[in-house]
Formats: structure tokens, sequence, C-alpha cells
């Protein structure tokens, strides 16, 4: 089969490999039909996810049809559409059982911090991702989801985790009727913070970034407010508008590879002389008030990261960060996107096949021709 793999920092190419198999009872081989990329495989392409091995097929957003089934495949039978969430988990174990699926134990025994992921390193269990014509999905009587008949691929595709992930970090946030939510990073899962914000009773919404067709995006799709950090000094911007107290709640929806800090600006450093990069973060702290919340679903790849937490200590704030628990989500999400009151294929401004892949990647790292995400359809 044809499937894009890495070949070291910042290069990527689609390369024929062999077939997936069952290999467990309970795995499930999928015919993949539309595959998304995502900021987090933007970590991996730049090398900053530990243990990325060349030859390692990324992807962990996808969708397709059940190809082929393992004899201990009771909740799926062949032909079957499906939406499979990006972590992998067993269903049975301590924390399977309290919906906390991102920190399954039995998907990546070897690891006591990492559950398994699809496409993301030997950190997160050596998973080959589905962004490839065909993947094999262990545990498949607990993470696939059966897309509704009346619904296509994209209509749910990012159920498979930007939407329950940009959820879970305003859910995190512990949102109260009418508080002034701010969410840094105006990129896919930012979008879906700010959607939910709303949904959960925010009284206002400010999106920040430094892309403006991001935030002017923003504007349409969730009608927050924007600010763009290269306009203002983004912390002061914040206070003045919060009455000088800052927000009640901030998500940082960025990762390591924040731009915009002082030690990029003073010295003119690149994106990689500074990976690890807290600025977002560190903005968090000074731009939300005293005893309000940070939620943090920015991914930190690199193990060195400068967080500020004194501020957050002295300010009483709440911090909470967390990988997302897709799966207790997908239900309740679905349920928004039928009613309609979240348009999630609204996002895909770019549609591609599996063999262009390597163009998409550089346009979406490089924020070019409008792009806020990529649909990759790897049998069109
Ligand atoms: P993206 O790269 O499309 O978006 C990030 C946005 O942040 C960009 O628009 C960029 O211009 C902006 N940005 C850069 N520096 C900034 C700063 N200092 N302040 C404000 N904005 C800044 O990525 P995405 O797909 O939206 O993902 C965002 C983050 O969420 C990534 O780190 C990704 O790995 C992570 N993620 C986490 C989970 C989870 O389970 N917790 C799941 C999916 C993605
Ligand atoms: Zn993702
Ligand atoms: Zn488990």
């Amino acid at each position: 089969m044809r499937a894009l793999s890495y070949q070291g920092p910042y290069k990527v190419r689609v390369q024929d490999k062999p077939d997936p198999r069952i290999e467990h009872p309970q795995d499930v081989v999928l015919k993949v039909t539309k595959t998304a990329i995502c900021g987090s495989d933007l970590h991996l392409l730049h090398g900053l996810i530990p243990d990325t091995r060349v030859g390692c097929t990324f992807g962990h957003e996808f969708a397709g049809v059940v190809e082929e089934l393992g004899p201990g495949v009771t909740n799926l039978k062949r032909g079957d559409r499906v939406v499979v969430p990006f972590n992998i988990s067993c269903g049975a174990c301590f924390y399977c059982k309290k919906g906390l699926t991102a920190c399954c134990e039995n998907s990546n025994p070897s690891s006591d911090i990492a559950c398994g992921t699809f496409g993301y390193s030997h950190t997160t269990g050596g998973y080959d991702g589905g962004q490839a014509e065909y993947v094999r999905v262990p545990f498949a009587n607990v993470g696939p989801m059966k897309i509704p008949e009346d619904m296509d691929e994209e209509d749910v595709l990012f159920l498979s985790d930007i939407f329950p992930t940009g959820y879970m970090g305003a859910e995190m946030g512990g949102i109260q009727p009418g508080d002034t939510v701010v969410v840094f990073g105006a990129g896919p899962v930012g979008l879906f913070a700010m959607k939910s914000a709303w949904l959960m009773g925010a009284g206002r919404v400010i999106a920040v970034d430094l892309q403006d067709y991001r935030l002017d995006f923003a504007r349409k799709f969730a009608h927050v407010e924007t600010l763009n950090f290269k306009d203002v000094d983004i912390v002061t911007a914040i206070k003045e508008t919060t009455e000088g107290r800052g927000a009640d709640v901030s998500i940082e929806a960025v990762g390591c590879e924040a731009e915009g800090s002082m030690l990029q600006r003073v010295l003119g450093l690149g994106l990689m002389a500074e990976a690890g990069a807290t600025t977002a973060l560190n903005w968090c702290m000074h731009a939300t008030r005293k005893g309000g919340v940070i939620s943090v679903v920015g991914v930190y790849g690199p193990p060195w990261n400068l967080v500020d937490i004194g501020t957050a200590m002295n300010k009483n704030q709440t911090l909470r960060l967390g990988q997302c628990n897709v799966k207790r989500y997908m239900p309740h999400l679905l349920d928004h996107i039928r009613k309609g009151r979240v348009d999630a294929k609204g996002l895909i401004t770019h549609r591609f096949s599996l063999e262009d892949a390597p163009k998409a990647y550089d346009l979406f790292s490089k924020k070019q021709d409008g792009c806020i995400k990529c649909v990759l359809s790897p049998h069109a």
C-alpha cells in the first residue's frame, strides 16, 4: 500500500509499505477514506517528538471502512464506516473504566506516561498511523464509532481528535456563565475550543494568534473578538479589556512551537532555536486573573520547558492540562454536529490525494494559502 512516512526532520514522503494485517483477535484493518493533518503532526515533522523513527507512518485523525476483522471483534462488521479516536484504549483498565482513555494502561504498556496513539512515534507505542491506504486498528471493539448513514466521513472526521480536544480544553476551563475566555492559538484546536466556550456559556471569547488570516477565520467561524500579538502587547491588551484583572479562563492551544517570546524577538531566533517555547503558556498566566483557570491542550514534545510557574502560584490559579480522552466526547459532539450547532467540516480549506500529502504538510506548516485544515483522500 501507499503511506506517508517520516524521513527525518522536515522530511516526509509517500512510499510503498506492506499492507497492515490482523495481529491480534481484537484488531480490524481499516480502508482509510479520509485522513487529516494535525498541528500535532507538525511537532513530529519538526523532529520535536522523542523517538520518532524514520519510516513511521503518520496520521491519527482518520475515518474509513472496515476491511478485515479479527475473530474477537464483535461490535463491527465488514463494510462498516467508522471514525477512530486518536488514542488507542483497551476499555477495561483502571483508567479506561474512569473514562480517561488517554491514560490507558494497556495500549502502550512499556510507558507509564503516554498511552498508545496512531502514527505518533515509539514514545506512544510505535503504531503506524492512518495517512495511508490502510491502517491496523487495535482494540477495535472500543475506539471506533460507526458513522451514521446520513453523514459522510468529512462530517465526523474531526471527532477523531480536534473537536473533542477543543471541547475538553474549554471543559477543563470550568467556564461559568458570562466568563471571559481567551483562547491562545487560532488553529483548528483553538477554533473548536472557541466554539465550545460559547456552548458552555462564556460571555466573551477572545482569540489570540499572529496570523491575521486565522484571526479573520476565527471571527467568521466562531464569532469571537481577536487580538494579534504582533500588533499589541498581548498581556496589557487583555488586561485593558477586562477591567485590569485579566481573563477568567485561558485556553492554551499552541504548544511547544509557540512564537513571539521576548527571546525570539530580541535575538531574532527562528522556530527551531526555541523549540520548547512556552510563550503562550506564560502569557496565559500573566493574562488570566487571580483565581482564574488555565487549560492547556497544546502539546509539549521536548522535555525542557521554561514555565513561569511562580506567577501561577502567586495568582492562585488553577492549571489543568491533558491529552484528550476522545472517546468520551464523541457521542455528545456528534449531536452538536447533527443539530448544526457546529459546522465541523467548515474548517477544511484544502483537500489532497495521499500522493500530494508532502505538499499539504508544507502548506499547513508554513501557514500559507489561507490554510486551516488539510484533508487527504487515500483512495480518491
Ligand atoms: P496549528 O499549528 O494549526 O495552530 C497553532 C496556532 O498557534 C497557529 O495558528 C499559530 O500561528 C498560533 N501561535 C503560534 N504561537 C502563538 C502564540 N505565542 N500565541 C498564540 N498563538 C500562537 O495547530 P492545531 O492543530 O490547532 O493544534 C494546536 C496544538 O494542540 C498543538 O500543540 C497540537 O499538538 C495540540 N493538540 C493537542 C491535543 C491533545 O489531546 N491535547 C490534540 C490535538 C492537538
Ligand atoms: Zn490531531
Ligand atoms: Zn485501558
